[in-house]
């Protein structure tokens, strides 16, 4: 280990005047003071300070990197940390300079010579002062030595080396980014194709330059788009023109920027809930009036909205099946093409291995730019729960007290009708023969920790209180002979809950089946007749994809009166509000839709070419790329029509890439806004880079995975960070695998223990489950800066996410290296002859394709 002590420690007082007197030398704006400069040019440091590894955290060879990284660091100038972050007081710059760097690791790169040639690759690098980071890739440019003209001959060197198999490769993966840019457009789940993105401050950008996510990274943004600093304390008046649509109008509003929280029914006489506070009254719900477009089912199994003059020709361009499987089999032929994989796989361990490097130059930075703002902490971040299944997001403990509560004070209430007669709560349990006193969490039993890995039919079953389907009937459906008012009183208090946490958030999952069509209205029903509304909760509507239990039972004969149920209350509701109000009034809560199941359940090919819902008549359950299609196709139309009249479009978010088949995963690449699990990527290097270029959202959810199909140390979630995949952290069902009341910070905690994360990393995952998550524009503005959607460090307000804004550049400008990489293979030129095509592997979907590209074939299949 290195015996070298440092003579002045850091954190010592004297350690800062010596090591750390580069604030000294700079002037209040962070301009190198002449002197600092000359020095920091000449490579050498004020006050003679040398460059050491003082630190024994490393081992020698670490050191050793460590020395030679920061020595190349040093022949790049200086920076003054303090000046980069607005809003510092003098407590936090004291903290600051004390803790800082040990020397040797004190980084030191360009501030004003840092604008290297990346102007135009980096059309919307922000003006904003990044702090201490440079990129690696920058920096690594600038120790070599360069002579004059050496950029001319880089580039020819670029433009030479372009092998035919590396520009088909280049373009192969710039074809499927451009695939999955369609179906993300035709469906408008990018920003700014929902009308309660326009909340006054949002100024429009043109649809071409946006993304899932927010702006594309590698789009130019409008040289008169407004910036807004955030050193501001807020946006200007709302921006105005006769061209914006109306600001979404949010009921309840929200609460106001700081605010505290207070018993909604307060001591007697009194009305607890703040003035400003406003309660939810449905009257007060204004339903607009019928809309003159019709819509209708057309062969394909496919909703279309027609005007009033042509009925024959749908308004919106929906891609067909065909399309999609031709697409899906071209997105499949590169996922097993060799070349592909290979080159994925190395940008992936490249793409880590380029982290590891960053933390090793900026973790020191990174904490210093986050005890520079005030107030702000880990646990004052927002965090949204991206990922949680309402049935199921209780802890155990909360809802055996629920029970007990519910046995002790009203026994005698009417609960369920079994057998031909009613049956209150008294009688059901002694039916089971139990008492309330027996009720410990071991009788109810809903733990999965044992004895659910790979059996998902088990923890199925881990949803019935004591194994008994009777009590999960009872206290556990919104649909039962008690109308769900024991979940709805459940419920609230769970609202209460994240309300007094005022931080933690959730997008709850809940059920329409497709098994009937008034399963929206009962469900919008409950949540209205029960107020259960919450500003730190949005839902999803999850799928169970379960049409071959309903055929079995003879519920249904074919897989479009699955669709219609889904899909008819929609566009009713969209037509003629007034048809259903408490619909239009919930939907304005439901941010998408979600699809689940057990996707380890195997999928049979039975067909050649898959026919249309209509035909699809057989006992068999369609495949996963066949419902996830449909569900997507059956959202364009609908949400086109909902743009139009103002209301809130919806995305496509389905659970994916959990277990199965990993080619779930291609299919989501193309159709979902983002997916939940996706721990199935780390056997897809292809894909995997893909969902990494498109920043495709993954709400994961590693003890869940831990119970049910990866242990924990296994789960990819640490790597697909430090690659710089979206992801978030979320819980999926608290009730089977949590103990605390906070799950969603024992999900942090856990994943901070094991993988080491470090503070920055956590606002890192805190902030990306706000972006990812569907809160409105007003919302996420509010929780993580004005322009949030912004790339890098251009979007990033620190004294909101907490997330340095180095790191943000970081991530930003690894992404534009790979994103240009990508666009330059388009426009080299080819050395070399022509290659012959990838070959196509025969797996179920390419058979599908082949089929269905057949002339006049059509998918009808069995007609
Ligand atoms: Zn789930």
């Amino acid at each position: 280990m290195p015996a070298n002590p440092s003579p002045s420690p850091p954190g010592t007082p004297d350690g800062y005047m010596s090591d750390n007197s580069l604030p000294d030398e700079h002037n209040a704006n962070g301009t190198p003071s002449p002197d600092a400069a000359e020095n920091e040019r000449s490579g050498a440091r004020p006050n003679g300070t040398k460059t050491r590894p003082e630190n024994a955290l490393f081992s020698f060879q670490e050191e050793r990197t460590l020395q030679s990284i920061e020595s190349m660091k040093l022949a790049h100038g200086g920076h003054d940390p303090i000046a980069v972050t607005p809003h510092t007081t003098p407590r936090a710059r004291a903290n600051t300079v004390r803790g800082g760097a040990p020397p040797g690791l004190e980084l030191t790169p360009m501030i004003t010579e840092k604008v290297e040639p990346t102007t135009e690759e980096h059309p919307i690098m922000p003006s904003v002062q990044i702090g201490s980071y440079t990129s690696i890739g920058g920096m690594m440019e600038k120790a070599a030595p360069k002579e004059k003209g050496s950029e001319e001959v880089e580039e020819e060197e670029q433009e030479t080396f372009i092998t035919p198999e590396l520009l088909s490769l280049y373009e192969s993966f710039s074809r499927c980014l451009d695939l999955r840019d369609k179906y993300m457009g035709s469906s408008l789940q990018r920003l700014g194709d929902n009308p309660e993105h326009y909340d006054g401050h949002f100024t429009p950008l043109p649809s071409g330059l946006c993304d899932v996510n927010g702006l594309r990274p590698d789009a130019k943004l409008p040289s008169d788009y407004p910036l807004h600093s955030p050193t501001e304390p807020g946006p200007g008046p709302p921006a105005e023109g006769s061209n914006l649509p109306h600001p979404w109008h949010l009921y309840p509003k929200p609460p106001p920027p700081h605010w505290h929280w207070h018993p909604k029914e307060g001591p007697s006489g009194m009305n607890g809930a703040p003035p400003e506070e406003e309660e939810f009254d449905f009257a007060k719900c204004e339903i607009p009036e019928e809309h003159e477009w019709t819509f209708e089912m057309d062969d394909k199994g496919v909703y279309q909205v027609y005007g009033n003059d042509e009925k024959q020709k749908p308004l919106c361009r929906v891609p067909d099946i065909r399309e999609y499987f031709i697409d899906l089999d071209a997105l499949l032929t590169v996922m097993t093409d060799g070349p592909a994989k290979s080159f994925a796989f190395r940008r992936l361990r490249y793409l880590s291995s380029k982290w590891t490097m960053y933390t090793l130059l900026n973790e020191y930075t990174e904490t210093a730019d986050m005890k520079r703002v005030p107030h702000r902490d880990f646990y004052n971040l927002r965090k949204v729960d991206t990922h949680v299944h309402h049935s199921s997001s209780m802890n155990q403990k909360h809802l055996l007290r629920f029970i007990k509560s519910k046995m002790k004070r009203t026994p005698n209430d009417v609960v369920i009708f079994r057998d031909g007669r009613e049956l209150t709560l008294a009688q059901v349990f002694e039916s089971l023969n139990l008492t309330a006193y027996d009720l410990s969490i071991d009788t109810l039993d809903m733990h999965a920790h044992q004895d659910t890995f790979h059996r998902f039919d088990k923890f199925n079953l881990k949803y019935n209180p004591i194994g008994e389907s009777r009590l999960r009937e009872i206290f556990m459906k919104t649909d039962n002979y008690i109308k769900g008012r024991y979940l709805a009183e459940l419920t609230k208090e769970l609202m209460t809950d994240l309300e007094q946490s005022k931080y933690q958030n959730c997008e709850w999952r809940i059920s329409i089946y497709g098994r009937s069509p008034d399963e929206w209205d009962k469900l919008a029903k409950w949540v209205i007749n029960n107020k259960l509304y919450s500003h730190n909760v949005r839902w999803l509507i999850q799928v169970p994809r379960l049409y071959d239990i309903y055929k079995g039972s003879g519920l249904m004969s074919n897989f479009q009166q699955i669709l219609e149920n889904l899909f008819r209350p929609l566009y009713e509701v969209t037509k003629n509000p007034r048809t259903h109000p408490e619909l239009h009034v919930f939907l304005q809560r439901v941010v998408g839709i979600d699809s689940v199941d057990d996707e380890s359940k195997p999928e049979r090919r039975i067909y050649r070419k898959y026919p249309y819902p209509r035909v699809w008549d057989t006992k068999q359950n369609p495949p996963y790329s066949y419902w996830l299609y449909y569900i997507y196709a059956n959202l364009c139309a609908l949400n086109q029509w909902r743009k139009v009249r103002g209301f809130n479009t919806f995305v496509l978010r389905p659970h994916c890439g959990e277990a199965g088949d990993p080619d779930h995963l291609a299919s989501a690449f193309l159709l979902a806004h983002s997916i939940s699990h996706g721990i199935l990527l780390r056997k897809v290097p292809v894909l995997q880079y893909l969902f990494y270029l498109k920043q495709i959202g993954l709400a994961m959810s590693p003890l869940s995975n831990n119970a049910l199909f990866l242990t924990y140390e296994r789960n990819p979630f640490p790597e697909y960070f430090k690659t710089g995949l979206n992801v978030s952290l979320s819980t999926d069902d608290p009730l089977q695998f949590h103990f605390t009341k906070e799950p969603l910070l024992e999900e942090y905690s856990v994943a901070a223990h094991i993988y080491k994360f470090s503070q920055a990393s956590l606002a890192e995952l805190a902030r990306n489950s706000v972006v990812q998550s569907g809160f409105e524009m007003q919302i996420k503005r509010h929780w993580i800066g004005h322009q949030w959607y912004l790339p890098g460090a251009l979007g990033n307000d620190i004294n909101k996410t907490n997330v340095p804004n180095i790191r943000l550049q970081y991530r930003h400008d690894t992404l534009m290296e790979e994103l240009g990489m990508l666009a330059q293979g388009r426009k080299a030129r080819v050395v070399g002859k022509e290659q012959d095509g990838p070959i196509h592997p025969v797996t179920a979907d390419t058979v599908a394709a082949k089929a269905m590209s057949m002339p006049s074939s059509g998918a009808g299949g069995r007609r």
